[in-house]
């Protein structure tokens, strides 16, 4: 990961700052994205950066900013001025859960104090394991080492038989009902505040299997259903039987 020192808010003229801004820096007050709007140009930086991930920028020695990086720019030349053969860091702002900004945002700095602003560190928070098992460590934010998804879903694949039966198995352990994709918020009938009770089923947009209040208004407003909750919940009987009546006219 960069791991950029960033110097206490200054302001500078619009006119002549590379990115048009009135003042860079890290002030305490500012919120994340002032922060990095602040601070994530104009820099010199060498090869490497270019092969990283994060960008952590620290004042006085703490993180107070984590970027997972999209990519990185040289700053835009302005007409009649020479290219300063800076650049910006464009990505985005990591928050609370994310593992880099949990062991870096708030923390001393990972590195020790330097005279360039721009210095690296291998975070192991930068690192994760394959999950197909084979233990291979791959960047955070990707499951698998290259074309291993692709091996272990054959393997599982081949092991009932083929395609044909694995879907047969899929339909007939799971279900296969993927427009039985939405959930209905418990919540009290009274007031329509969520009781905070996981929901027990999932619906079919369109079913009506949400509630009313007494103007007619649906309290409890349909959501699309998590990836984890599409895994979880059983389809509502009576979507089933809608979806299934629909799918038979088709
Ligand atoms: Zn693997
Ligand atoms: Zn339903």
């Amino acid at each position: 990961m960069i791991v950029i020192g960033a110097g206490a808010e200054q302001s500078v003229d619009p006119a002549e700052d590379e990115l048009g801004r009135d003042r860079i820096g890290y002030g305490p007050t500012m919120s994340p994205m002032a922060l990095y709007d602040a601070t994530h140009g104009t820099w010199h930086l060498g090869e490497r950066a270019h092969r990283e991930r994060f960008a952590l920028i620290t004042h006085d020695e703490r993180g107070v900013l984590a970027v997972a990086i999209d990519r990185i720019e040289p700053a835009p030349a302005s007409p009649g001025r020479q290219s300063s053969g800076r650049s910006v860091i464009h990505g985005q702002i990591l928050a609370n859960g994310h593992p880099i900004y949990d062991a870096h945002v708030g923390a001393r700095s990972p590195i020790a104090r330097q005279r360039n602003p721009i210095g690296y560190f291998d975070a192991p928070e930068e690192r994760t394991v394959c999950a197909c098992g084979c233990g291979e460590e791959i960047p955070v934010g990707k499951h698998f080492a290259s074309g291993h998804d692709q091996t272990a879903l054959h393997e599982r694949v081949r092991q009932l038989g083929g395609v044909v039966d694995f879907i047969a198995w899929f339909d007939r352990v799971h279900g296969n009902w993927p427009d039985i994709n939405v959930i209905y918020e418990p919540v009290n009938l009274k007031d329509g505040t969520p009781t905070g009770a996981p929901a027990r089923a999932r619906h079919r947009l369109g079913c009506d299997h949400f509630y009313l209040d007494e103007d007619g208004r649906v309290i409890n407003r349909p959501r699309l259903a998590s990836a984890e909750e599409m895994t979880s919940l059983r389809p509502c009987r009576t979507c089933q039987n809608v979806s299934a009546k629909a799918s038979a006219r088709q």
